[in-house]
């Protein structure tokens, strides 16, 4: 399969803990795509203890979105790095129609078109589960799930041997106050790119693999 001509540019979209990060990585170490993933860059930020991190940190941990202008200039610099030249995939922005409106205008401007904006669909009971269990490797960002995809030797990931943690936002409350900040602000973007008729809808409540064949199907076509 080719994900390189014409280019793919997408968006995932989706609710937190639809997978999106999951099929996202896999799709990167397999086909050479860049995976830009603004919850993970925002994370190394907080790492860091940077600025920007510093004032990410409290709507993180609250399950609320950081504001537009803060994220917006972060994903539009790493767009426009050079690296940035072949295929990528945005996951997890945009998650707000002004989002939506400044990543067309940037593209527009540099004659970039996205090819495929993907939603990942599971409805939210199972989400609540997913996400209740999710841990990452601190070390090499490995997703497992105690439910649904354990690790060998609990607390450790099979990768890399890195520890694992439960992100803050993955706690009951920040749970749902993300499902209610995903159903309020983020919705609205599906229609954004419905209108553009770019959108294609997955249902992602079926077995990683199963999503991924899915997602190889869509992307080798063009959306619409
Ligand atoms: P994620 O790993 O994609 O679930 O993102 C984790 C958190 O980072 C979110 O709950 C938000 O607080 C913040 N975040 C990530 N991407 C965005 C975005 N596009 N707009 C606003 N906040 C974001």
């Amino acid at each position: 399969m080719t994900v390189g001509s014409p280019t793919l540019r997408a968006v995932f979209l989706g609710p937190p803990g639809a997978g999106k990060g999951t099929q996202a990585q896999r799709l990167a170490k397999e086909h050479r795509v860049l995976h830009v993933s603004t919850g993970d860059m925002l994370r190394q930020e907080v790492a860091g203890g940077s600025d920007l991190g510093r004032r990410a940190k409290g709507f993180m941990d609250a399950g609320q979105l950081v504001p537009d202008e803060v994220i917006t200039a972060m994903l539009l610099a790493r767009i426009q790095a050079p690296d940035a030249s072949r295929a990528w995939i945005l996951d997890g922005f945009p998650r707000t129609l002004p989002q939506a409106h400044s990543l067309d205008r940037s593209l527009q401007a540099e004659g970039i078109e996205l090819s495929h904006a993907v939603d990942f669909e599971v409805p939210s009971d199972v989400l609540v589960q997913r996400l209740s269990g999710r841990r990452t490797c601190a070390r090499c960002g490995s997703i497992w799930n105690v439910h649904s995809k354990p690790p060998r030797q609990p607390g450790k990931c099979d990768a890399c041997g890195g520890e694992l943690t439960q992100r803050a936002d993955d706690r009951p409350d920040a749970v749902s106050k993300r499902l209610q900040v995903y159903a309020a602000q983020t919705a609205p973007v599906l229609d954004h790119y419905r209108a553009k008729e770019i959108l294609v809808e997955i249902d992602a409540d079926r077995p990683p693999e199963v999503v991924y064949e899915n997602l190889m199907e869509v992307i080798a076509k063009p959306a619409g």
